[in-house]
């Protein structure tokens, strides 16, 4: 057992041999790609299983991200997280929009409400926060903000596959929100990722976005980029739906397990979603004191040692990045919690197949790293 290296997580795949018959029903359609009948199953079954209206897959999470800042014409500056995976600024870059970063609540890891006015400007256009781990954002408070100041929502939901609040799906919040389903997320499709619009014309447009553009043969209205997911991809998210319930069980049972062997270990905290909240544990994240003779980087090697790579998301911030640090926003002294957070954050491992003699040992050599 000890010889198998743990990752932090491992992509789920079921049995190949469920994959095979929808293989067999692309050869037959011939349909490859451009909206086949598996991209159009795909959209409604995800629509069904998410409770929200309309899906828009595409190619990866981060075309996304810079499809849906391009469907809402956003410019200028957009007021983004640093505590975050590198393409949430990206996609800012990618479009020519300059981000600025306002720091984070320490409990919830998201964008901190009370900071958001105060990184304001004229040259505003929208807000881009992240459910951080699938917790959910104070998005009440972000409406409010936004709607003073007229500024569009997008949020980054690329953790938030499933992720319910006050009862009803997360990805309902803000203008658009946008799922990741690469092969590290929760559910995915090797390679993938939706917009989740609000209405028909929203959907319309990005779809035509996803398509370079074109509305029919003869016209093409805007810039548009190849985003378009699949048949392959779409079909093996249909399947992947499937079981995607049995994985969240596992989940919460790793979860579970984790809280138990790590309560009262001195200096080791286990953040916990909200309790107006549903969330995925997509992730399980542990905070290290500072203070601790084994700090953060200690535990993180001796996992490495014991072959067990933990993964410190997110270290570094975004805005410790070359392409990032010389913005004004940048500075760590005005991202003070984000850049504490990200000296005690490690991530555990987590994933279907990983099993209790597998968590228990993990959990033991953190409590006996001293
Ligand atoms: C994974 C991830 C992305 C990018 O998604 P891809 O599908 O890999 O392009 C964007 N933002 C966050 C927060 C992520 O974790």
């Amino acid at each position: 057992m000890s010889d198998q290296p743990i990752y932090v997580t491992r992509p789920h795949l079921p049995p190949l041999s469920e994959f095979i018959p929808y293989l067999e029903s692309i050869w037959a359609s011939g349909m490859l790609t451009n909206g086949g009948p598996m991209h159009r199953q795909l959209e409604q079954a995800l629509a069904d299983h998410l409770g929200v209206e309309h899906v828009a897959l595409v190619t990866n999470g981060t075309v996304g991200l810079i499809t849906a800042l391009q469907a809402l014409e956003i410019s200028g500056e957009v007021i983004t997280t640093p505590y975050s995976f590198v393409a949430t600024a990206h996609a800012l870059l990618w479009n020519g929009i300059r981000p600025v970063f306002s720091d984070i609540d320490p409990v919830s890891f998201n964008l901190d409400p009370a900071r958001i006015e105060a990184a304001i400007t004229p040259a505003t256009s929208a807000i881009m926060p992240v459910h951080c781990y699938g917790t959910p954002c104070d998005v009440e408070a972000i409406q409010r903000i936004a709607d003073r100041h007229g500024l569009k929502v997008i949020y980054d939901a690329a953790h938030a596959f499933g992720v319910r609040h006050r009862g009803q799906s997360i990805l309902g919040h803000g203008d658009l929100s946008v799922l990741s389903f690469h092969a590290t997320k929760t559910f995915h499709t090797f390679e993938g990722g939706a917009i989740v619009c609000p209405d028909a014309a929203t959907k319309e447009r990005i779809d035509r976005l996803k398509n370079f553009g074109i509305v029919d043969e003869t016209t093409v209205v805007a810039p548009g980029i190849n985003g378009k997911m699949s048949e392959i991809n779409a079909a093996f998210g249909l399947l992947e739906l499937q079981h995607v319930d049995g994985a969240l069980a596992r989940r919460r049972a790793i979860d579970r397990l984790y809280r138990q062997r790590l309560a009262g270990v001195p200096g080791i905290v286990c953040p916990e979603v909200p309790p107006d909240s549903e969330g995925n544990c997509s992730y399980f994240p542990i905070l290290v004191d500072e203070r601790r003779s084994a700090d953060r980087d200690a535990i993180y090697h001796r996992l490495r040692e014991q072959q067990i790579y933990a993964r410190r998301y997110f270290y570094p911030l975004i805005s410790d990045f070359p392409m990032y640090r010389d913005l004004p926003s940048a500075s760590p002294e005005q991202l003070p919690e984000a850049s504490r957070l990200a000296r005690r954050v490690l991530c555990l491992p987590i994933y279907p197949g990983l099993t209790d003699a597998e968590v228990t040992r993990i959990a033991d050599l953190i409590a006996d790293t001293r």
